[in-house]
């Protein structure tokens, strides 16, 4: 105990020095300044009294307040008062205050109290330059620290890791409050997750037979799915706590916090048992150990060591279980899968129509909807939500259903939150004039095509009105929860990516086409491009000509990662183009051969900003024939 007090006081020896020194310099500084420009910081003599901020207010509006001197940024003050008790005797008082408050200002402005504020002092050189050193000696002083405990103490390196105990990061709920009724649309998910339940509220029901109670479950899914909130309904339908980690958090600057935070974690747990442990974003522990340049990151092993360790330290029985998420299963160390750790996988997806139905439901339990708002219709419209999207849907359109005093949330409220989540804030509408004019024919352009081409979504609607990046916009229909897609499909999807840049050029020729197909003209690129080196859809043949789109582990695959030949890339890059071109060419002889159409199309959309779908294709159906589309109609029951 004796030697541990010598190195408390070895290590605050020079944090001691350097604030003595700051102090020096402080004090020193604020006189030199009083001369010229006034106090800069509330004088702190004695002969000034305190008050509180209450009896403040009291005072000031009361009357008897003169003036008032700020500082500090708005943190205190010293006022002047007088007493009406002791002749109107004038008082300087202290106050503290909570911030420089405008409304404060106001009542000042409007008592007409005289107030001053005063700009808070800028340091002295010296003291930026102190500022500076303070950093590296404090970490000096607690390396210093640290190293002495290492070799010192008699319980060697592991003493050191006392230092995460201090802050404990993991979340604690005793009741979490959450049931498996409030998470919706991944049926498969929570049968399974169902039993967890039993394992944690009836253990001895599978170890009285002899079974081996699962001790950790791995939650894989995209963001958003569902996964903590299936967690949460898990501890909540059992009754246990949860404990909540982020393995994001694990990772620390000093090597050895996040293993120590793990162990704590676990003894906490082990205290609380039944309960139940959820690990966050487990890859970003449990990324495969041995990856990275220079040897991998130590800090990250280490705690994935440790979760191991802890793991394989508990017997199956003793009333915990661990549920980690990720949504990047590819990269976890396969020593975390083995049997007896996180052995079970169970996948969180996106939802589909009859998930989004009920998901909508659950949000809509708390909120009021317009008799005929049909939930169905918005399922249908939001292919590829997930979860988390369609509560941010719906606490938008309630939003935006206060914002217009409405008294239900309609329709109208649901498309602006719908176009608002996919493709940002409305801007403002744009002035008529030329640029106006080639929007309305871009646009038009992708809808025709879309329209015209057998194969493409069809248009669900076309605006000039701006959101988020783009000038203006169109909308297409995705077909209902589609895997496959097949060649003509993405064909067709190139050919009305370039729609907007086809018309610009027929309409206002080869000149004046403009930067605005920028964005198409990318994804028609990686479209494209996958359809050679990935899908095997050009000539080429059926070969995978690039290692999917894996993101490479530096250092591991850095060295032995195959790319394809210069010739094949050569290849590669003349097959896109052709495929490019060729689509271009009847891109173009497409809305050239319809350009009357597509000018009464363009004035009709100057005029009402915005078309929806059948709008539109009655406009095309004048002029001429479109083709019948092949939907997959969704099933519903
Ligand atoms: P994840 O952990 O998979 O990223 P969360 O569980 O944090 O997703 O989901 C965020 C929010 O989205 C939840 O609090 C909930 O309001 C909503 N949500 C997501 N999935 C569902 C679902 N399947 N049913 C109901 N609400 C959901
Ligand atoms: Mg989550
Ligand atoms: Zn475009």
């Amino acid at each position: 105990m004796n030697q541990r007090w010598r190195l408390i006081a070895l290590w605050l020896l020079p944090i001691g020095v350097v604030l003595l020194i700051a102090w020096q310099i402080l004090s020193s500084g604020g006189l030199n300044d009083l001369g010229n420009r006034g106090p800069t910081v509330a004088p702190r003599n004695t002969a000034v009294s305190r008050m509180s901020y209450g009896r403040f207010l009291d005072y000031v509006e009361a009357g008897r307040v003169t003036a008032v001197d700020i500082y500090d940024g708005g943190r205190n003050a010293v006022v002047e008062a007088v007493d009406p008790d002791l002749d109107n005797r004038v008082q300087r008082l202290r106050v503290d205050l909570p911030g420089l408050a405008p409304e404060l200002i106001n009542t000042l402005k409007q008592e007409s109290i005289s107030f001053d504020i005063h700009p808070p002092k800028t340091a002295p050189p010296a003291l930026g330059l102190l500022g500076n050193l303070l950093f590296p000696l404090l970490l000096i002083g607690s390396l210093i620290f640290l190293a002495r405990r290492n070799s010192g103490m008699p319980g060697g390196p592991g003493q050191a890791m006392q230092f995460g105990k201090s802050k404990a990061r993991f979340m604690m709920e005793a009741e979490t409050g959450v049931k498996f009724d409030d998470v919706a649309g991944v049926t498969e998910a929570k049968q399974e997750l169902e039993e967890v339940v039993t394992f944690l509220k009836q253990p001895e029901r599978f170890t009285s037979v002899g079974a081996q109670i699962p001790r950790g479950m791995l939650l894989v899914g995209p963001p958003g799915t569902g996964k903590t909130l299936l967690a949460k309904a898990i501890a909540g339908e059992a009754g246990v706590p949860f404990f909540s980690l982020s393995g994001s958090e694990f990772v620390e600057m000093f090597v050895g916090v996040g293993a120590s935070r793990v162990r704590d974690l676990f003894k906490k747990a082990k205290e609380n048992s039944p309960c139940l442990i959820f690990i966050d974003e487990i890859d970003a522990v449990g990324r495969q150990r041995g990856a990275g340049i220079g040897g991998g990151n130590d800090e990250r092993e280490q705690t994935l060591n440790q979760l191991l360790t802890e793991m394989d330290g508990f017997e199956g029985n003793s009333g915990i279980i661990i549920i980690a998420a990720t949504n990047r299963p590819d990269v976890l160390d396969s020593a975390l899968m083995r049997p007896g750790r996180f052995d079970r996988q169970v996948t969180v997806d996106a939802p589909d129509i009859k998930g989004r139905l009920s998901i909508l439901e659950v949000h809509c339990r708390n909120k009021k909807l317009e008799d005929d708002l049909s939930l169905e219709s918005i399922a249908r419209r939001t292919p590829g939500f997930t979860g988390a999207d369609l509560a941010n849907l719906m606490n938008e359109a309630a939003i935006l259903t206060a914002r217009r005093r409405k008294e239900a949330i309609g329709l109208s409220e649901i498309d602006d939150a719908v176009d608002r989540i996919i493709a940002g804030m409305e801007g403002r509408p744009l002035t008529d004039g030329r640029s106006k004019r080639l929007i309305a024919y871009h646009e038009v352009g992708h809808a025709l095509i879309g329209t015209l081409v057998k194969d493409h979504d069809p248009v669900q609607k076309v605006t000039l009105i701006p959101r988020g990046q783009a000038q203006g916009l169109t909308w297409f229909s995705p077909d209902e929860e589609q895997s496959l897609v097949t060649r003509s499909q993405l064909k067709a999807r190139i050919m009305g990516a370039l729609g907007g840049r086809a018309a610009e050029d027929v309409v206002f020729g080869h000149q004046e086409v403009t930067t605005g197909a920028g964005g198409d003209i990318q994804q028609v690129a990686s479209m494209a491009r996958q359809m050679v080196t990935r899908f095997g859809m050009s000539d080429l043949g059926p070969v995978s000509l690039e290692g999917g789109n894996q993101e490479v582990f530096l250092g591991r695959d850095l060295m032995t990662r195959s790319d394809v030949s210069d010739s094949i890339a050569r290849q590669i890059d003349e097959q896109v183009r052709a495929m490019v071109k060729h689509c271009y060419t009847e891109t173009v002889a497409i809305v050239s051969s319809n350009r009357e159409v597509m000018d009464h199309l363009v004035e009709n959309l100057i005029d009402k900003e915005s078309m929806d779908g059948d709008e539109f294709r009655d406009v095309v159906a004048k002029f001429t024939e479109i083709p019948e589309k092949e939907r997959s109609a969704p099933i519903l029951d």
